[in-house]
């Protein structure tokens, strides 16, 4: 297991002791016959932040947005998302082997993209020959982009886009309390239009485990079913529902200091010899910076980082990302600034 100041990515916090005494204490029953009363609480509470009338609790963001393309997809349809979001790069495959969807990547660097882009990128003709366009999925924050919170009118583009050309929309919220904090905006409006919403638990909200999808509730029927075939249907998942009742209650305006530390690190890299940061102004939790030096190879950067106890994920040839977390504090912020500069100042 890693020691140092983990960057990896916000998943890497730990329960804090108050969560973990409200996960203790928590009432619970079997949730698959929906006995469980603590992760109903969370349910119904996540809808209604969310402006939706129902929500499942699930073991994982990728089996929420899983079962979010299924419930929106018959097979053959395609699926119109940023070429960099999690839902292509990094859930194995799913849309193709649990949808049968195409993939219709929108290009965009940041992740973020127009209504324009959107028209551009459906496809009109129907007929025997074509796959259907069916959904559009938003991811916000975006992830591999940036981490970057979209701007109401960015979304408010997309979604006229989706309605006029009779798109399904899901929200990958995966971390939308980082766009809350970000924009201001309330989750109720920036989930507002979208079909369903992914959000996940243990990012930047600090649970151990778990991650909501919300819907309208007439599709109450088939997501219980897709959660039951997906092997999601749970037992006493109370104790970790509790978590999320926890988080949501406590960790959505402390997530204000992840941002802030975020921007402590991009300051703080931008003067370092060999490095190049991506800064934007509608970042959130990421810092995205490249190796810029021939002398010795990202490789070799990386492992001097590990050996002195910065860790930050390698996400492409000479390029790196870290996030800001829970168990992230300033001083480390500072320290990992020092340890970084010694190592840059020695090549
Ligand atoms: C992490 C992440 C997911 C998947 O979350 P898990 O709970 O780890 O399965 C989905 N979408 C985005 C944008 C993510 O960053």
């Amino acid at each position: 297991m890693f020691k140092g100041i983990d960057f990896y990515s916000d998943t890497m916090t730990k329960p804090t002791p108050p969560m973990l005494r409200q996960m203790v204490e928590a009432p619970v029953g079997d949730e698959q016959k929906g006995e469980d009363p603590t992760t109903i609480a969370l349910e119904e509470k996540t809808a209604e932040l969310l402006g939706k009338t129902a929500a499942v609790f699930l073991p994982s963001a990728t089996m929420a947005n899983q079962i979010a393309i299924q419930l929106h997809c018959n097979r053959g349809d395609e699926l119109l998302a940023a070429e960099n979001c999690h839902l292509f790069f990094a859930e194995a495959g799913g849309p193709a082997i649990h949808s049968g969807v195409m993939s219709r990547p929108i290009a965009t660097p940041t992740g973020i993209f127009t209504g324009e882009q959107v028209k551009k990128t459906f496809r009109y003709w129907l007929g025997p020959h074509y796959p259907v366009s069916r959904l559009l999925s938003v991811e916000n924050t975006t992830n591999m982009g940036g981490g970057l919170a979209w701007a109401k009118d960015e979304l408010d583009s997309v979604l006229e886009a989706a309605k006029d050309l009779k798109l399904k929309t899901h929200l990958d919220g995966s971390r939308l309390f980082n766009a809350v904090v970000k924009t201001g905006l309330s989750p109720k409006v920036i989930a507002s239009g979208f079909d369903s919403t992914t959000l996940c638990l243990s990012k930047g909200l600090g649970c151990p485990v778990g991650a909501v999808l919300a819907f309208d509730k007439e599709h109450s029927e088939k997501v219980r079913r897709l959660k039951q075939l997906m092997g999601g249907a749970l037992r006493q998942s109370g104790i970790l529902a509790a978590a999320g009742l926890y988080a949501l209650e406590n960790h959505v305006h402390r997530i204000k200091e992840d941002h802030d530390n975020a921007t402590l690190l991009a300051q703080g890299l931008e003067g370092i010899a060999h490095l190049y940061v991506e800064k934007h102004p509608q970042a959130t939790n990421m810092v995205f910076f490249r190796w810029v030096s021939k002398k010795i190879s990202d490789q070799d950067f990386r492992k001097r980082l590990l050996d002195r106890g910065v860790r930050f994920s390698h996400v492409d040839p000479n390029r790196f990302r870290a996030v800001t977390h829970l168990n992230l504090a300033k001083a480390d912020i500072e320290k990992a600034i020092g340890i970084i500069r010694s190592i840059c100042n020695d090549i």
